[in-house]
This record gives structure tokens, sequence and C-alpha cells, in this order.
């Protein structure tokens, strides 16, 4: 397809944003002098924007379009359900066809654990909401066992739960918590495993890993293991800049969770459907979750849709124990479970989880830690379909640029620029390109980003800053 420049559109829409548009995680004032970016179209991995410039998505939208753009059987999946029927509830003893197919289908998709099977699915609009439904879903189920006691929920810094009252109190985002007085009592925080930030002098990713794991025996002994009622955390960190745990950290963890007895949450709203080369990314760590949040790529996007697999051990007290007083109008809404479940035949039919485990992924990680040569970067590594780098001023140390110098904000600029989305989370730049993509794709991502990589040291250069 041509690029058409629509700079007449652009015009009016930024106009009309600044006027209109409070942004979600955005600073208006830096928004309004520079002018919002407007996207117009997409296809396959590829954005582009109001000037007509085509550029590699590798942020899957947001971490989300993992089937890739222009997927026609999902856009019939939602039609056609929408002729049918568009809307009912769940609520009343009652039910619609796409939700149970969706529940069934994701309770066979999700391996068991130690032979517990995932049973149940409770269906939410978004991440944050499932989170939300993991703080009243597991103080339910703590009441019902005669253990009301145990409502704390641990969870770690920099950790992205989502964003509302309760997601971000769960979320270890400390720029959330200073707006709005949180964490709401009853969550509490560890340090992430995050090897690069708090190794010691001479330690070794995997006795860090079992280090950083003691930090969670330590908070659940500092409360006391009476009191705690779950753990939650994701797999691997994505917001929080794609931090990657050494291999010796979960086992650990669930050494550790099994000992007080304490529900593990795992949150795979990025990590689950193949993003790390399995339907779930429990299973790549040897994670023994007993409730999982998943959102975002179960529809690759399209339609907005969350929820909560229940695991034996917590659904069945939750199905003998009388009503759940929780729920949303759109619970189960069926044209989002309707696209949910062709995405998900799509994403069979094309392997795509095993594409990313035995081809994409192993793929990646090679191409990607290539970069780690450029004189700006430090570390650069991948698992599955997710990478970061660090940004650095000295290859050995690791130290990273002053804050306000912006070296991340810039190097994004020029991944923009150059035609590669990029996001900067500190010193880290990282993606999560769509699960679609093929090797000769990576070899055009690499290529975008190294040129980015220059275009950012050039000038810093110039700046006399390196
Ligand atoms: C995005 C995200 C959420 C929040 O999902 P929303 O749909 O934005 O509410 C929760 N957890 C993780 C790990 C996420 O990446």
């Amino acid at each position: 397809m041509t690029a058409v420049a629509e700079p007449d559109l652009k015009h009016e829409l930024r106009a009309l944003d600044a006027a209109h548009f409070l942004h979600p995680f955005t600073d208006h004032a830096a928004l309004a002098a520079k002018g919002v970016r407007v996207i117009t179209r997409a296809e396959g991995i590829w954005i582009w924007d109001a000037d007509g410039h085509r550029i590699l998505d590798g942020m899957s939208g947001l971490w989300c379009v993992n089937a890739g753009y222009g997927r026609r059987e999902l856009a019939e999946a939602a039609y056609h359900q929408m002729r049918t029927l568009p809307f009912y509830n769940t609520f009343f003893q009652t039910t619609t066809e796409p939700p149970v197919r969706l529940a069934r289908r994701l309770t066979e998709l999700a391996p068991p654990v130690d032979g517990r099977r995932f049973t149940h699915v409770f269906f939410t609009s978004s991440g944050s909401e499932a989170n939300d439904t993991h703080v009243r879903l597991v103080r339910r189920y703590w009441d019902l066992m005669g253990q009301p006691q145990r409502k704390v929920i641990i969870s770690r810094w920099n950790a992205y739960h989502g964003s509302t009252v309760a997601a971000a109190s769960l979320g270890g985002m400390r720029a959330m918590h200073e707006q709005g007085d949180l964490p709401i009592p009853g969550i509490v925080h560890i340090e992430q495993p995050y090897y690069w930030q708090h190794r010691q002098p001479g330690e070794t990713p995997e006795a860090f890993g079992v280090r950083a794991a003691r930090w969670l025996e330590e908070k659940i002994l500092e409360v006391g293991p009476d009191k705690v009622a779950a753990f939650i955390a994701e797999p691997v960190q994505g917001a929080g800049g794609v931090i990657i745990p050494p291999s010796t950290y979960w086992p650990e963890v669930q050494r550790i969770v099994e000992r007080y007895g304490i529900l593990l949450i795992s949150d795979e709203v990025i990590c689950a459907f193949g993003r790390l080369g399995h339907w779930f990314a429990y299973e790549r760590f040897g994670i023994k979750p007993d409730l999982v949040t998943f959102a975002k790529a179960v529809t690759s996007g399209y339609v907005p849709l969350g929820g909560v697999l229940v695991g034996e051990r917590v659904a069945r007290v939750l199905v003998e124990g009388g009503e759940f007083t929780h729920g949303y109008t759109y619970s189960g809404h069926p044209v989002a479970c309707a696209v949910a479940l062709a995405n998900l035949d799509l994403m069979q039919r094309e392997r795509l989880p095993e594409r990313v485990r035995d081809d994409t992924g192993p793929y990646l990680a090679e191409r990607f830690a290539t970069l780690a040569d450029h004189p700006l970067v430090g570390v650069a590594e991948s698992c599955g379909m997710v990478a970061g780098l660090i940004l650095t001023r000295d290859k050995a140390t690791l130290e990273p640029f002053p804050e306000d110098w912006e070296v991340g904000l810039l190097c994004r600029q020029h991944c923009f620029d150059t035609g590669v989305v990029m996001r900067a989370v500190g010193a880290r730049m990282i993606i999560a390109p769509p699960l679609v993509m093929t090797r000769a794709d990576i070899d055009v991502m690499i290529d975008l980003i190294r040129r980015a990589l220059d275009a950012t040291w050039a000038d810093l250069q110039r700046q006399g800053r390196v």
C-alpha cells in the first residue's frame, strides 16, 4: 500500500485532541508543546501515521496485538456476534455462548500444575479489573476457609498490575502511589529481582535469584505468616522495563509460597498467549500459580477483554461458598469473547507460541544480543518476544546517564523517526513485537534499532556528552 500523507486530518485531530482529550499516562504540557502523533491505520507488523510514515510496531500496540494487525477473522467474528447477540449479561443465572466456550477453551489451554487443573474463569474487560478481582477473590477465599485474618497481599516494587485503585496499589510504581494516597491498606511490597540493579560484587545471577526470592520469605515473616493471603507477580516484568528474573528465582519463590500456604497469583497480562513461547508463562518458569491474570493478547487487543483463571484449590471453595458479590456489566461480553475465540483459533492454527519458543524467540535473542556491541548499550537481553537493553555511559559498570539528560526519550524519538516503535523505561529501551514476525522482519527491526541508537549516539556526541 502506498503511503498517503493526511496533513489536514493531522492538524484537525491535533487541535481537537489538545482541546478535549485527557490522555492516559501523559504530560499534557509536554504533549501540547510537541503535538500528538496521529496513527491512522495498520497492517501486519506496521503502523502508519498521518504524515504517511510507515513504522514497525515493536510494541504490538501496547503489548497486545500478538496476532498482528488487519486480521480479517477477528473482524468477522465481532461482526457475526454483533449481528447475532451484541450483548447480554451473565448475572442472575443467565449465560451466553461465547463466554462459556471461551472459559472452557482457556481451561483446556492452561496446563495443570501438579495434576491440579484450572477449572474456572472470571471475566473482566481489562487487566486492572482482573487484578482488582484478585484482591476481593483471595480475601473471599480465606474468609470461606475460616482464616479471615489473611488479608495482606505481597507484591513487588516496579511491578505493573494496572491503574485502578487496587491494581495501582498492587503495582509497585512509586509515581502512581504518590498520586491518590496509595497503596491502599493490606498491600505491601518487596524489591524486584533485577540483577543489574541489585547484584553484589561477584554475585552470579543464580545466587542473586535465590537471594531475591528470599526477600519474599523475610516479608512473610515480618507481616506474620498467618496474615498473608497471596503473593502476586509478573513472570517477567513488562512495563517495569522487561525485567527477566534469574532462572533460580521462581523455583525458590514457589518453595516459599508452598511452605507458608499462601496463594500465588501469576499476572500474565503480558506474558501469556505466546509472548514467552508458551500459552501461559507459568509453564516456562515452572511456577505453580493458584490464580492467573490475563488480558491484552487474549483478543490480540482487537477488543477489550481480561479475566482471572481460577485453579481447583480456590474454585472449589468459591463455588461451594455461596454468592461472591462481585461482577462487571461486561463480565463475559459476548463480542469480546467471540473475538478471543477467533484469536485463539488463529494462534493455534499458526502455531504462534511454538514459533516463538522454537524459532523466532531464539532468533530474536541471537540478533538482539548483537546490539550489546553498540557504544551506548550495556546489556541487551530477551525472553521469547520481549527484549530490553540498557543505555549506559559506562559499559563495565552500567552507570546510567543523568536522569535530566533524558537519553531514553531522545532514543525513543529517534526510534520513531527511524521507523520503529520502542518504549523507554528509565535507562532501558524495550520491545515486545507482534508474534507473527518472521526472521526477516526481525532483521529489519534490529537494523532500525541500530540506526536509532547511532542517531542517539551522534546527538550525544554533538552535545559533548559522550
Ligand atoms: C497492562 C497490564 C495490566 C493492566 O491491564 P489493563 O488492561 O491496562 O487494565 C495488568 N498487569 C500487567 C502485567 C500489565 O502489563
